[in-house]
């Protein structure tokens, strides 16, 4: 830290940064709170916060199933802090493997009914590593415009060759796959549910456009349909009866799970080795005993949550409905997922929006570009099974009065 006053016309490795510094304090000397510095002083349930004194219902947390507070993954979390200590201090493959991380890695597998599953420490650095180890140089990986950024950056980090098709267009997919030459080998990675707007993959027709051509692998990042979506919660391939032409799905910990981590799942028979080949699994450490634990018993009670899965669709539904009916601009037309997008104008109706919601006691989570799709403002709320039909309903009424003071609704 220095206290030498910095010259207006100093130029160094941060003065790129500068118009988004000067963006920022123009929207904060309006007065409003900053939507990206929110502290959760206590947290008392999946779904109730208490932000600067006042109660809140959170409505944008990715804790679909209500997991974090779960009785029996609390337990085995606290059982694992005092039998295993605090953390691993080391590299899954050096001293950072312990019982439990085999454990979390058995219970995806048969969560899964996949031969292989390898966790890592977050989603974002499973699809670092999996995309990043697969498609090297030479290689080409060929992904959705919307895709999420850890599906790009591993991309970066491999030296792969990128060729994006537009949003969910099998179309295009197919017609930028007929244009790589043949026999060049291809990862085509592939959403769930794409998480800026909700909306879901047509994932049988992308399949049959990529089986097309040849030499094409393909993975889909389940990280917001695990839990959710399919007779066993596997995620949007499931429900959509493509599990067989699935190479990889990778997924996350840090949603329906309700903890951290992240993993890959595959029947390729070759897929152990990708442990000692991937640097984001080695040359990190692994994940504490009392996360796999908590992981583990979450993931085995996903596998049997039919009951939550449906009161979590009814939970969607009833908020489409309801902010359709206020007249708000959604993502879908129709309820796709847990994911509810609330489309705005512009920054400053955005955040108006968001700050009312706030002090009615409604937390949402504010997404801008270059996160958004085509440079869209949005409120992208998610849903709980563990909201109540009274919480939906209160909600509803916050964005109503919300709407209203703001005028972004009549
Ligand atoms: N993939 C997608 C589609 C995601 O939305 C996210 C998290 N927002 C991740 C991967 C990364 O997950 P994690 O939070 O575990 O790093």
């Amino acid at each position: 830290m220095t206290d030498i006053a910095i010259a207006a016309d100093t130029r160094d490795l941060f003065s790129k940064f500068d118009p988004l510094i000067a963006e920022r304090e123009a929207l904060l000397a309006t007065g409003v709170r900053d939507p990206f510095s929110i502290v959760m002083d206590e947290v008392k349930s999946p779904t109730l916060a208490v932000i600067r004194g006042k109660e809140t219902i959170l409505l944008g947390t990715y804790n679909y199933m209500g997991m974090t507070f779960d009785p029996d993954v609390i337990a085995a979390g606290k059982k694992a802090l005092d039998e295993f200590g605090a953390g691993t201090t080391g590299s899954r493959v050096l001293n950072g493997t312990y019982q439990g991380h085999a454990e979390v890695e058995t219970a995806l597998r048969e969560f899964y009914g996949t031969s292989g599953a390898m966790v890592f420490s977050t989603g974002y650095q499973a699809n670092l590593g999996v995309i990043s180890t697969l498609a090297g140089k030479g290689d080409y990986v060929v992904l959705d415009a919307d895709s999420h950024a850890s599906i790009y950056d591993g991309c970066f980090l491999g030296d792969a060759d990128i060729v994006r098709f537009r949003h969910n267009s099998v179309e295009d997919l197919d017609k930028r796959l007929g244009r790589l030459p043949p026999q060049a080998l291809k990862l085509v990675v592939l959403e769930g549910v794409y998480s800026m707007l909700g909306d879901v993959a047509p994932l049988p027709a992308m399949i049959a456009a990529v089986r097309k051509h040849p030499n094409c692998m393909i993975l889909v990042d389940e990280a917001h349909g695990m839990g959710f979506f399919g007779e066993h919660g596997r995620g949007v391939y499931e429900e959509q009866g493509v599990e067989a032409d699935v190479d990889f799905v990778v997924g996350t910990f840090s949603k329906s799970v309700g903890t951290v981590g992240g993993f890959c799942v595959s029947n390729h028979p070759k897929f152990e080795i990708l442990r000692l080949v991937c640097r984001p699994y080695v040359f990190t450490a692994s994940l504490p005993p009392s996360v796999v634990a908590t992981a583990a018993t979450s993931i085995r009670k996903l596998m049997h949550a039919g009951d939550k899965r449906a009161h979590l669709w009814k939970n969607s539904r009833r908020l489409h409905q309801g902010l359709t009916d206020l007249g708000f601009t959604l993502g879908t037309k129709t309820p796709q997922s847990a994911i509810i997008a609330v489309i705005l104008n512009d920054q400053a109706q955005a955040v108006a929006i968001w700050q009312t919601l706030l002090e009615l006691g409604l937390y949402v989570n504010m997404a801008r570009p270059p996160a958004t799709p085509a440079g869209t403002f949005l409120l992208r709320c998610s849903l709980c099974a563990d909201h109540s039909d009274e919480q939906v309903e209160q909600i509803i009424g916050m964005f109503a009065i919300a709407g209203k003071a703001t005028g972004a609704t009549g």
